[in-house]
């Protein structure tokens, strides 16, 4: 079957790395002898105001709901007119109106890059619908109001649905792995929240015990993380201790560059870098698409095709371990002569 995945460039540095992924996605495709993607371009951002009136129109919203997934690039809210800043933030808007509850966030260090956990090959597993992200977590309004002019509260959101499917998310991407489950948490002193989602995940990692489990604080965490990250495998969190400790861990393994990510429902799936649009870069060919392109890659192993995610992965290793690197990861290759090594590692004899 053929999928029809939709591309949204974004702002920033999206019209540069998205198009990329677009083309090593469908080489890693053609290399698999698998159906080519269908694409569908969609506006969305700073170019969709000006086109739409809208960073998000409705008709990216509608023709989404009719796709399978969608790679969508970063977006740069705060450059936005005041009246469009106040809305919530596209990506945040598409996670929350297509329940995508899992936050899948690898970080793996490359060969040949300046990790500061050489070894580091893990995965955030973050629930993406509620927790301490108050914006994000009600049905109308947000949990985060201020009752006077001197009182700001927030809330947090813990629901037993919720924890569960994210729990059994990780177990599974986790036997899939090296069958290592850590559950992240601060149950010592939000006792009833996080202590929640701590039990719960232990009663569902229960179904598994293929499994070793253990748990953190999430102050431990990061200790641990920087110290000896590459004893960990799959973690899962709420929705920001997974926020943070995924910046934590794309630095440590060696440049956000090259974090992916996929936002997944049980029905689709939206790719997404974990870096942000780089203002400071765009527009200069400067950029490094390789986390673009490997969640590009997530997708297509979420939609079935493990084979071509398998190629792209490997392709943007061995480019970067050949000494084709762009500027973050301390090379001199633009983003369109990066792109073209990996293109054309995919297509060498295997
Ligand atoms: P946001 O709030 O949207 O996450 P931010 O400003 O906090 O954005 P980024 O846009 O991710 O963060 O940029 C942080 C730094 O990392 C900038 O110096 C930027 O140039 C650099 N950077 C981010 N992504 C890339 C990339 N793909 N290639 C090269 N450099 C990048």
């Amino acid at each position: 079957m053929t999928y029809r995945l939709g591309v949204l460039d974004g702002d920033g540095i999206g019209p540069e790395i998205v198009p990329a992924a677009v083309r090593v996605l469908d080489a890693g495709l053609a290399a698999a002898g698998a159906e080519p993607v269908e694409w569908v371009p969609l506006p969305v951002g700073a170019a969709a105001i000006e086109t739409h009136g809208s960073a998000l129109p409705d008709l990216t919203v509608e023709t989404l709901d009719k796709l399978d997934g969608w790679l969508l690039g970063p977006h740069d809210s705060a450059s936005y007119p005041a009246e469009h800043r106040a809305r919530l933030n596209p990506s945040g808007f598409l996670r929350k109106h297509f329940d995508l509850f899992a936050n899948i966030r690898p970080a793996r260090a490359f060969e040949g890059t300046p990790a500061l956990v050489p070894g580091l090959d893990l995965v955030v597993v973050r629930e993406n619908t509620e927790g301490f992200y108050a914006d994000r977590s009600t049905y109308r309004g947000t949990g985060e109001f201020m009752p006077t002019k001197d009182v700001a509260i927030a809330m947090g959101i813990f629901t037993r649905p919720a924890i569960e499917r994210i729990a059994r998310q990780a177990c599974e991407l986790a036997l899939r792995r090296s069958r290592h489950l850590t559950i992240v948490h601060k149950a010592n002193v939000l006792r009833t929240t996080t202590g929640f989602f701590l039990e719960i995940c232990r009663e569902v990692a229960a179904d598994y015990p293929q499994l070793e489990v253990d748990d953190f604080h999430i102050d431990a965490m990061t200790v641990h993380l920087v110290r000896h990250g590459a004893d960990f495998d799959v973690l899962v969190t709420e929705n920001m201790f997974g926020d943070i400790l995924s910046d934590l861990t794309g630095e440590l393994a060696g440049s956000l560059g090259i974090a992916p990510s996929i936002n997944a429902s049980y029905d689709r799936a939206m790719a997404q870098a974990a870096h942000g649009s780089a203002p400071d870069i765009a527009g200069r060919g400067l950029a490094n698409p390789t986390a673009m392109i490997a969640s590009g890659a997530m997708l297509l192993d979420w939609l079935g095709s493990r084979d071509a995610a398998d190629r792209v992965e490997q392709a943007l290793r061995t480019t970067v371990a050949r000494g084709t690197r762009t500027a973050d990861l301390g090379g001199t290759a633009g983003t369109t002569a990066f792109t073209d090594a990996v293109v054309a590692t995919i297509g060498e004899p295997t």
